[in-house]
């Protein structure tokens, strides 16, 4: 590890730093007469680095070395394939992620299962527990909703990702779900990504709409510092100035994630446009840009949603965003899960 000090730094605090790098095995030197720079020799961990960025002797980490923090990339390094059910996420494997806002009602849920299933989702996706804006609007079923997936994943065999947002249902969620969503809300909800990161469930984290690439990343840290490694990132659109769309979907940030995570990146572009008619474009830009999969909002009776009415879109579109993602991935030699060899038709 590279530390630059602060210039003219007083004893005490050059004691501090030596004294930190001691502690954590390090073997210590001045790379420079002024004692600006200080090399640290040793193994190194993933949360060393922090430790000396809270000194306040320290004015920057210039290289961490052997530090890594554990979702970084390493040069060569191949993806890590996320496995959720039948779905898997990295490498050559696409999977989509289907279904509604909300969990509603047992006829409505087990129709879009069932129709997404035929169209090529590997998961159904629908809150029994809602991250609402208001607190009077619908807040989900709750344990009923919970009853519902359970009941839907037995009766279509399709797998499950619901989200979670109170670290003390994490167990419940987990019994029925194959994957447990923490919603953009929920991004930096510490007790809950370190709850998360024990359930041994795969965790679909969402980037809030206000976090930077790198606050999203140590979110993704916390989940892997628990020692889950089965998480994956969703892009589903950060706040912008314009209202054409609910926000801005930041295929810049998918395609640089791609670059310094091994972990499997998807698109909610359901989410990003808030508009059903934008949702196969954003959907298009996503897989373009490298996700390795999306996550959409479908419903079979788009007049009667409960949340998010106005960016649900039909089974009908849904299969075509399928076949999309199949083409534009194969551009690249990859494919959606569970049609490799199938025929493509346009
Ligand atoms: C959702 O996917 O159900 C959801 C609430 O989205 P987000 O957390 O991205 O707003
Ligand atoms: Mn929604």
């Amino acid at each position: 590890m590279l530390l630059r000090l602060r210039r003219a730094l007083p004893p005490p605090q050059l004691e501090a730093i030596l004294a930190l790098a001691r502690d954590l095995g390090y073997r210590t030197s001045f790379v420079d007469e002024s004692k600006e720079f200080l090399r640290l020799n040793g193994a190194g961990a993933a949360h060393h680095p922090s430790r000396f960025e809270d000194l306040v002797g320290v004015a920057a980490v210039l290289d961490r070395g052997g530090a890594r923090e554990l979702h970084e990339r390493l040069s060569g390094q191949p993806d890590t394939i996320v496995q959720a059910h039948q779905a898997r996420f990295g490498g050559p494997h696409l999977s989509l992620i289907a279904g509604p806002c909300a969990v509603e009602d047992w006829e409505h849920l087990l129709a879009i299962a069932k129709a997404v299933q035929s169209g090529g989702a590997q998961l159904l996706r629908g809150g029994a527990y809602k991250p609402r804006t208001s607190p009077y609007s619908f807040q989900g079923l709750g344990e009923e909703g919970l009853a519902l997936l359970e009941r839907v994943r037995s009766a279509t065999g399709i797998g499950i990702v619901t989200e979670v947002l109170d670290p003390r249902d994490v167990e419940r969620v987990a019994r029925v779900a194959d994957m447990l969503q923490i919603g953009a809300r929920s991004m930096q909800n510490t007790p809950l990504l370190k709850e998360v990161g024990q359930a041994g469930k795969p965790v679909l984290l969402k980037r809030s709409f206000g976090a930077t690439v790198r606050e999203f990343l140590l979110a993704a840290e916390y989940i892997l510092a628990e020692g889950n490694s089965q998480v994956v990132l969703c892009e589903r659109g950060v706040r912008g100035f314009d209202s054409v769309t609910r926000n801005l979907l930041d295929v810049g940030a998918v395609a640089h994630l791609k670059k310094v995570t091994h972990l499997p990146v998807i698109v909610d572009p359901s989410h990003a446009a808030g508009r059903a008619d934008l949702v196969r474009s954003l959907a298009r830009a996503g897989i373009g840009a490298g996700a390795d999969g999306l996550m959409l909002e479908v419903h079979i009776d788009v007049s009667e949603v409960h949340s998010d009415g106005a960016q649900a879109i039909t089974p009908e579109v849904f299969g075509a965003i399928a076949q999309d993602a199949d083409h534009i991935a194969a551009l690249d030699g990859r494919h959606l899960t569970g049609t490799v060899g199938a025929p493509r038709s346009r």
